[in-house]
Order: C-alpha cells, then sequence, then structure tokens
C-alpha cells in the first residue's frame, strides 16, 4: 500500500510559536517523534515520486497558538493543526481523565486513579474537538497516525465519520493487564477499547502489552482474535509490538563532539575523579526515585570503602508539578536527598548531586558519556528511553547499565544488569558489581546493547509501523 499524505495526530503539537520581527515562526521539537515521522514521510515520499508534500499534524492548541496568525502554523516541513478546547473541558480530559486516571491505572497505581463521570465527558468531548479538526482536512489516500493514551475514543470516531479512512494507532504507555482494566467502570472500559478499534493497526511497544490489550478485547467486547487479528463484521484489525527507539546515529555522534567532550571532562574534574552513578527521569512517581534512593542508601550504608569515591548525580526534570501528588513526591525526594547526604556526607564530599531542572542537550549527553553507571529503575515506564539514550551515547564502550525489569526496555536490552526496583538489596548489589565490573565485561555488554540499537533505531520503528498496513486487508467502501 501507498499513501499520499501523512496525518498525524498527538496530543503534543511537536512546535512552539516563536516571536519573530516580522510576526511569529513555528519552531519545531527535535524529539524522536519529530524524526521518526520524517523519515517516515521520505519513504513515503519515494514510493510516490514527490518528496515535497508536507505532513499535517493535528494536536492541542494551546495559549501560544491561540494568538498566532494560522497562516504562520506552517513551515518546510509541516503544517501544523490547532485543535482549540474551552478551558474547563481540557482540566476533565487532560489533567482530569489523562494524567489523574488513565496514566496511574495504566502504570499500576490504581490507588492514585480519580473516577470522574464528569472527566470522563470532557474525554469525549475533547477526543470530538479533534475528530472535528481531523475531518475538515483528511482526503483519500491519507495516512492518518494517532497517537497515545490521551486520543483512545479518536479512531472509531474517524472510522464512523469516515469509513475508508486508513487509520494506524500507537499506544505509548504500558497495557495493563485484564484485572487493572476491570477497575474501569463498564461503560468506559467498553468505549476505551471500542475506541481503539477504529484503526487498521494498533501498536504497542511490547508483546505483553500486546497480549494484555487482546486479552481486555477478548473478555470486555467478546471478538474473536486469529492470531495478531481482531475480527470485526466488516474488517479486522492488526495488532503488534513495535518498540519505539532512538535515532542512534545522532546520540552516538554527537557524544564525540567538541562542546560534549570539553563539558564531559569538566564535570570528571568536578567531582575530582569520583566514579559517578547518573540518572535522569521526569518528576513522576512511576519513575521509582524514592526506590533508587533507598538503593543507593543501602549500597552506601554496607559499602562504606565506597563513601568518599562515588557520587550519585541525580537530575529531576521538572513535570505536572501544578498536580498535588507530584509536589507531594518532589517534597519526598527532596527530604530523602537531604537525610541521605546528611547521613553519609563530608566536608570535602556530598554522595548526592541533586537537581531539579532540565538539561541541555550536551549537558545530558555530557553526562551519559562521564558516568560509569546509569541507574534507571522505573517501577513502570511504557518504554524508557533514557536508557537507550545512555548506550547509544557510549561510543567508548564503556559504563554499565542497570535497569528495571517493568522498564519496556528490559524486553530488549537483556545485557543490562536487570533488577526490580523495588529490591533494595538487589539495586544495592547492582551497584557495586556495576562499579567494580571489569571493562571487558562492560565491553562486552555494551556491544551486545548497542548492537541491538544501531539495527532498531526510531527509523526502523516507525518503518516497521508503515509496513504494517500492507497487510491489512479488509472491505474498503469508495469515499464518496
Ligand atoms: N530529556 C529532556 N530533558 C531533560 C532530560 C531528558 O527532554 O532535561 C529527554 C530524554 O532525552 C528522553 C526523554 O526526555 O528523550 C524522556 O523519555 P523517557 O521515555 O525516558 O521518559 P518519559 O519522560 O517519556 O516518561
Amino acid at each position: 500500500s501507498s499513501f499520499n499524505r501523512l496525518l498525524i495526530v498527538s496530543y503534543r503539537l511537536p512546535f512552539t510559536v516563536q516571536q519573530t520581527d516580522d510576526g511569529t515562526e513555528l519552531r519545531q521539537n527535535s524529539g524522536g517523534l519529530v524524526s521518526a515521522v520524517l523519515s517516515m514521510a521520505e519513504q513515503m515520499g519515494q514510493r510516490q515520486g514527490d518528496s515535497t508534500a508536507k505532513i499535517h499534524w493535528v494536536g492541542f492548541g494551546d495559549a501560544s497558538l491561540q494568538s498566532a496568525d494560522p497562516a504562520t502554523l506552517e513551515n518546510d516541513a509541516f503544517v501544523a493543526h490547532p485543535v482549540f478546547i474551552e478551558e474547563a473541558v481540557h482540566n476533565g480530559f487532560y489533567y482530569g481523565f489523562s494524567n489523574d486516571l488513565i496514566w496511574p491505572l495504566f502504570h499500576y497505581f490504581p490507588s492514585y486513579a480519580s473516577f470522574k463521570e464528569t472527566d470522563f465527558q470532557s474525554y469525549q468531548q475533547a477526543n470530538t474537538r479533534f475528530l472535528e479538526t481531523l475531518t475538515a482536512l483528511i482526503q483519500p489516500g491519507d495516512l492518518v497516525w494517532i497517537h497515545d493514551f490521551q486520543l483512545m475514543l479518536l479512531p472509531d470516531m474517524v472510522r464512523q465519520a469516515i469509513p475508508s479512512a486508513t487509520i494506524g494507532y500507537f499506544f505509548h504507555i504500558p497495557f495493563p493487564t485484564y484485572e487493572i482494566v476491570k477497575l474501569l467502570p463498564r461503560t468506559w472500559r467498553q468505549a476505551l477499547l471500542k475506541g481503539i478499534l477504529g484503526a487498521d493497526v494498533v501498536g504497542f511497544h511490547t508483546t505483553d502489552y500486546v497480549q494484555h490489550f487482546l486479552q481486555s478485547v477478548s473478555d470486555v467486547l467478546e471478538l474473536p482474535i486469529i492470531g495478531p487479528r481482531i475480527v470485526l463484521p466488516d474488517r479486522s484489525v492488526m495488532v503488534g509490538d513495535f518498540p519505539i527507539s532512538v535515532d542512534f546515529f545522532k546520540f552516538n555522534t554527537s557524544a564525540q563532539e567538541a562542546d560534549v567532550v570539553n563539558t564531559r571532562q569538566q564535570y570528571q574534574q568536578l567531582l575530582r575523579q569520583n566514579k559517578i552513578i547518573f540518572s535522569v527521569d521526569r518528576l513522576d512517581y512511576t519513575k521509582g526515585i524514592i526506590y533508587r534512593l533507598q538503593g543507593f542508601e543501602w549500597f552506601m550504608a554496607h559499602h562504606p570503602d565506597w563513601q568518599g569515591r562515588v557520587t550519585l548525580v541525580m537530575t529531576v526534570v521538572p513535570s505536572r508539578d501544578k498536580i498535588g501528588q507530584y509536589q507531594e513526591l518532589k517534597r519526598e525526594i527532596e527530604e530523602t536527598v537531604g537525610r541521605i547526604n546528611g547521613r553519609f556526607g563530608t566536608i570535602g564530599w556530598r554522595p548526592i548531586i541533586y537537581s531539579y531542572s532540565s538539561l541541555s542537550f550536551t549537558e545530558l549527553l555530557a553526562l551519559y558519556t562521564a558516568c560509569d553507571v546509569a541507574l534507571i529503575t522505573p517501577i513502570r515506564d511504557g518504554m524508557n528511553l533514557v536508557c537507550k539514550e545512555f548506550v547509544a551515547s557510549r561510543h567508548d564502550h564503556k559504563g554499565v547499565l542497570i535497569l528495571s525489569e517493568f522498564a519496556g526496555a528490559a524486553q530488549e536490552l537483556t545485557d543490562a544488569l536487570i533488577i526490580n526496583p523495588t529490591d533494595t538489596q538487589e539495586v544495592a548489589d547492582a551497584i557495586q558489581q556495576g562499579l567494580e565490573m571489569p571493562e571487558s565485561e562492560q565491553q562486552q555488554r555494551m556491544i551486545a546493547m548497542r548492537e541491538h540499537l544501531q539495527n532498531n533505531t526510531v527509523f526502523r520503528w516507525s518503518h516497521n509501523f508503515l509496513t504494517a498496513f500492507a497487510d491489512v486487508s479488509r472491505y474498503k467502501p469508495e469515499l464518496e
């Protein structure tokens, strides 16, 4: 199959609008999804012999976009289509249903989940707003690719409005076991699953998430499933695992550039050539930051010979800090860091260097390459890209990855030291093993992981997703 245009739909638009001398201008973010989509459009363009077709991207129109002249919402590669949603609806849809119910529930934090009928109504309304923008845009031959848990109802809404549309849907967070899905009120879980099944191809990061989804569809909607296909009366839905990845070559190359090398050397000098353990994540209860600190504390307490010789550099990137749970977590992290530093620190040495801020790309790469151990311990993570970026940056083949078994990435990076983050002693043991690992073993593990990532880049990910549409066989009425 081949498509004329690519229509991407995600909650967040990958642009910001910047003020310039003559008005406003669209500034593109450099996230992985953007580069994947660009390379996908290139693949499509090659087939069509037309690489000039722009990619259309539908996403929430925030305040910066509300005042922008629609004519400026376009650059060489993309046309942005903001969806404007009234504040009360957006609150219930985004802060409520998406971030306060689906996010905690699907990451196995049911006690954090808040179930509000009005939030579900807002979620339906907001998905309808996205539909309105989309239907005005879709033409025959388009591929519509909808992303993530904020837009679960949208695939079926598009299917009802335009039965012949070709629709892909990708889920970026874990899809949990049926026992968790069952906690949703019956009408909600039916609507959400039916919503996703509007797509022709549905993708998840891992085979576990695929199995969980198929089991829910089977139990809740009682639909027949044959292999990877869900059978509907007039068509079938292909479900598959497509583990997202990173631009391996970008990290590999950038890690060797002069400003990164200089910054890395500066960090190593500032830390007096101590061994460095590095972690970075958004502020989130799914990231296991407290367990990580407890593992580090146990390690310090039981290995006094390492006191004064190792530093944990821990960066927490501000996120969702208007929500109470996140403020509470921030307090708890800062209290724990303070306690550990107070317990082991000396005049000349602090065990943890903590910062609550975001890093520039140069700083991030300098830390990926400066550290001896990357300590990545989420309690649940759909994929986790930080660990893949760390591995892709290590052109020197040194450094040890300690990775939670509950990150999607653990299914692929089997040469990491895989740990259960809640097992404090196991985390502490892995820290010791990582710090004392012979270089030959570091190399052997790192090379194996790098080979995997070099062969499985984010470009391969979007290519595989695109290729899956070739297998879609279904009834396709003519578009009026
Ligand atoms: N990252 C960032 N700012 C920073 C540090 C990291 O934007 O200050 C990036 C990082 O490079 C990675 C992403 O944030 O690409 C985090 O992705 P991941 O899948 O690990 O976790 P998520 O935040 O999506 O849950």
